[in-house]
């Protein structure tokens, strides 16, 4: 018989006795643990993973834990407890896409499990191919490691070029902000993935077409990402910074800054989080008529939070069209897709937000050379068939394909989708 509530809040506040269950320590409602009050206590929020679980039921603090989010992540969760594979459970990274989508009428789908919520279509246990190739993959951003992870569980010969000296592409740029700094397990999980699996990593390797062709692979797949596209102003293009160059450290943050986002996502919000807190003056301005609208409910809280108590302001429904230097600042012309009215604003920092451009030179230079000419047979694609387009270049080598931002500018659930979809029946 339930006599309480269910807690669903992270401070602890509110307990659910259940008759029959052993006694625990009883949380008051100032999250106060009294030893004394002998009341079962059943918690269900913010207990990512196993250790902080067990943690909490061996300290006494709690008799039951409820995780869900962990379960949306790792199915599997249980299984890999019993099996005593811990340490290969898919961990919750704490995005929120999950409850976001929910809150917005769409499917619970996690962010880097893209097989949860899509069951009848693709699977959480990968099996083993009947014949074993040489996938040959460029770029360990999230997709590359995804297409990495899933090859290597088909059980073929796995090899991964990465132009930088990490792992991770823009994830790292996104875990820089403390409050994300999670996202990185991410790219941690699938490393260590990759590395029971015996997939050769080649950090610092800038992959060309010779790089490819020398290792004479079977399969080749660009997951190359995307560079900051900042190219859209009619002059002055030459002026700005993007919103990766605040984050990367590559620009110093501005004491009076005008951000343009028409992209709509993470990138501006932490850029404008970064100069804020360093001491600038933020303006973040949309074209559209709401500002972030790829940033959700769940995850915009805790960005307004932060910048509502800095200096900063959002406009919405004014475009930047231009800028100019005057003296030692910028002049930023801006108008409106409403028509008929310009104004200027005179700043010392321009900072742009408008998606990638994908990195995609070596997909074309290795095109003409690969048996399909890199296309993709999307009707296979998307009911889950093999790529059979090999004869399409009689004279080509191997199979060519590109996933994530190499394609297009997208978000990592994507990306890790695209490998997914791609590296499940290779
Ligand atoms: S989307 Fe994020 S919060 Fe939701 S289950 Fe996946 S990792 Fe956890």
């Amino acid at each position: 018989m339930i006599r309480g509530h269910v807690s669903t809040d992270a401070a602890l506040t509110d307990v659910i006795p259940v008759q029959g269950m052993r006694s625990a320590p009883h949380l008051d409602f100032a999250g106060e643990i009294r030893a004394e009050t002998q009341v079962p206590v059943f918690h269900a929020a913010r207990i990512p993973d196993v250790a902080t679980a067990r943690h909490a039921i061996a300290s006494g603090k709690l008799d039951m834990v409820g995780m869900t989010r962990a379960h949306i992540t790792e199915p599997h969760i249980i299984h890999k407890i019993i099996a005593g594979e811990e340490d290969r459970i898919r961990p919750c990274v704490g995005a929120n896409y999950c409850l976001d989508r929910i809150y917005q009428g769409g499917a619970a789908l996690c962010i880097h499990n893209p097989a949860t919520g899509r069951e009848l279509s693709q699977p959480h246990l990968i099996p083993q191919a009947d014949t074993h190739k040489r996938v040959l993959i460029v770029g360990a951003g999230p997709g590359g490691l995804e297409a990495a992870r899933v090859a290597a569980q088909r059980g073929h010969a796995v090899t991964v070029h990465e132009a930088a000296p990490d792992p991770g592409g823009q994830i790292r740029l996104t875990a820089r902000s403390a409050r994300r700094r999670e996202m990185l397990s991410i790219i941690d999980w699938r490393m260590a993935e990759c590395d029971r699996l015996g997939v050769a990593f080649h950090f610092n390797s800038f992959a060309d077409t010779g790089t490819v062709t020398d290792a004479a692979p079977d399969v080749a797949i660009i997951a190359t990402g995307g560079l900051p596209h900042t190219e859209m102003l009619r002059e002055g293009n030459d002026l700005v910074v993007s919103a990766w160059d605040i984050l990367s450290g590559d620009a110093a943050p501005g004491q009076n800054v005008l951000i343009h986002d028409e992209a709509g996502d993470n990138a501006a919000l932490q850029a404008a989080e970064r100069i804020a807190e360093a001491g600038g003056r933020v303006e973040i301005m949309t074209p559209d008529r709401a500002f972030a609208p790829e940033v959700m409910g769940m995850s915009l809280t805790p960005y307004m939070r932060a910048l509502q108590k800095l200096d900063t302001t959002f406009t919405v429904t004014w475009r930047l069209l231009g800028a100019r230097r005057d003296g030692n600042e910028l002049l930023a012309e801006i108008g409106s897709d409403y028509g008929g009215v310009t104004r200027h604003r005179r700043v010392d920092q321009i900072v742009v937000n408008y998606g990638t451009r994908p990195l995609d030179d070596l997909y074309f230079d290795l095109r003409p050379v690969s048996s399909n000419l890199g296309e993709v047979d999307y009707d296979a694609f998307i009911a889950g068939r093999p790529q059979t387009l090999a004869r399409t270049n009689p004279d080509g080598a191997f199979q060519l394909f590109r996933i994530g931002d190499a394609v297009s500018s997208r978000n990592t659930h994507a990306a890790i989708y695209d490998a997914l979809r791609l590296c499940k029946v290779l």
